[in-house]
């Protein structure tokens, strides 16, 4: 059976995707090969891929005047891709600090060139997590773009804006991406490693708009350099094959069901569901002021900490599995991305009931 995976990444799949996968595993469309034994420069497979890209155009409403990469390195290598892309003449850019995964971003981008931090995570008046007024930021006036991670995924924090700027806007946004429409246009540029809410690890989606990609470093590597990468459909090398097609079969699945507005209604109703179960229990905390919380990464504590080894031991049986949080903070955190359904999420909530009502 299929248990229900609470995973922040690699996260679960959809259970027909993986059927889809498996059904042509061996014999890819009566070619007598699986996907993954073709040439990446075969009819078939570029064929593949640019299905792919095409559906995933649809999915988030890309305009033309922007670039579509699958690359590789996860959202990891984009902290040092995008400096050494984009920092341009001025060497500057602004950073909003708000949780681990936009620190890890700023500090790479620190090697490169003149970062100025925007601290903007702080703690509103009940000593919950918040983003701060965006009046109140100390945005520079000549840096070449503003990189900020839409969602927090190990602190659960989460825009729930996009900020402005007159400055090409960057974003991670990934654990994010699918999960909700977004207006790409407000963007110079959208990163999101796959393994989250788009498909296995191996592959990261960078969205580019086209005037950005002249203005790289001399020294950068080319396999790094996005005009490079834009030029070569992102075959400057093999790219991740199998990781880019199944993708594709992701992006098919999320058009079958309505697409990103749809995910989005039930996405909302899944983080109602448990965000309210957690609210109205004297068990359960969730440390992120309401405004802010993530609806893809739910952080929670448990009254009892000495328990949390028994409340995972306990789940991992109902087959609700991998609710420990980030080694780093701790708790515990269910991931509940677009193919998390429904009704994994009602079973959750119906152990997290039961599990605090023995145990008050
Ligand atoms: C997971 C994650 C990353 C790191 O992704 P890798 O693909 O492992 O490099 C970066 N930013 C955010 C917001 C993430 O959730």
């Amino acid at each position: 059976m299929r248990a229900y995976n609470f995973c922040a990444g690699p996260a679960a799949l959809p259970t027909a995707v993986l059927e889809k996968a498996q059904a042509e595993m061996l014999d890819w469309q009566g070619k007598g090969l699986s996907i993954m034994e073709m040439s990446h420069r075969s009819a078939d497979y570029v064929a593949v891929a640019e299905k792919a890209e095409a559906d995933l155009r649809k999915l988030m409403n890309i305009p033309d005047n922007y670039k579509v990469l699958f690359l590789q390195g996860g959202a990891s290598l984009q902290f040092s891709a995008i400096p050494l892309n984009l920092l341009g003449k001025n060497n500057k850019a602004d950073y909003i600090h708000t949780g681990i995964w936009s620190e890890k971003a700023l500090k790479e981008a620190k090697r490169y060139g003149d970062i100025n931090v925007v601290e903007a995570g702080i703690q509103d008046q009940d000593g919950k997590l918040a983003i701060s007024e965006p009046s109140t930021w100390n945005l520079s006036k000549d840096a070449a773009y503003v990189h900020y991670a839409d969602n927090e995924t190990i602190g659960g924090l989460q825009f729930n804006h996009i900020p402005e700027t007159d400055k090409p806007l960057v974003a991670d946004l990934s654990s994010s991406i699918l999960a909700a429409p977004i207006d790409v246009t407000k963007f110079g540029l959208i990163y999101a490693g796959a393994q989250k809410n788009i498909g296995p690890a191996g592959l990261t989606l960078v969205i580019i708009r086209d005037d950005l990609l002249g203005q790289a470093m001399d020294s950068i590597p080319s396999i790094l350099k996005y005009a490079d990468q834009a030029k070569n459909d992102s075959m400057v090398n093999t790219p991740s094959t199998y990781a880019w097609y199944l993708s594709g079969l992701v992006f098919e699945w999320l058009l079958e069901q309505g697409g990103v507005e749809a995910m989005h209604q039930v996405n909302l109703a899944k983080a109602e569901l448990l965000y309210g179960y957690i609210d109205a229990s004297d068990f359960y905390a969730n440390p992120i002021a309401k405004e802010y919380r993530s609806i893809m990464n739910v952080p929670f504590t448990l009254a009892k900490p000495e328990l949390e080894k028994q409340f995972l031991a306990e789940a991992e049986a109902k087959h609700l599995l991998n609710l420990a949080g980030h080694r780093s903070v701790g708790g515990m955190r269910a991931s509940i991305y677009n193919a998390v359904p429904l009704e994994g999420v009602q079973a959750l909530v119906n152990f997290m009931d039961d599990f605090a009502k023995r145990n008050a």
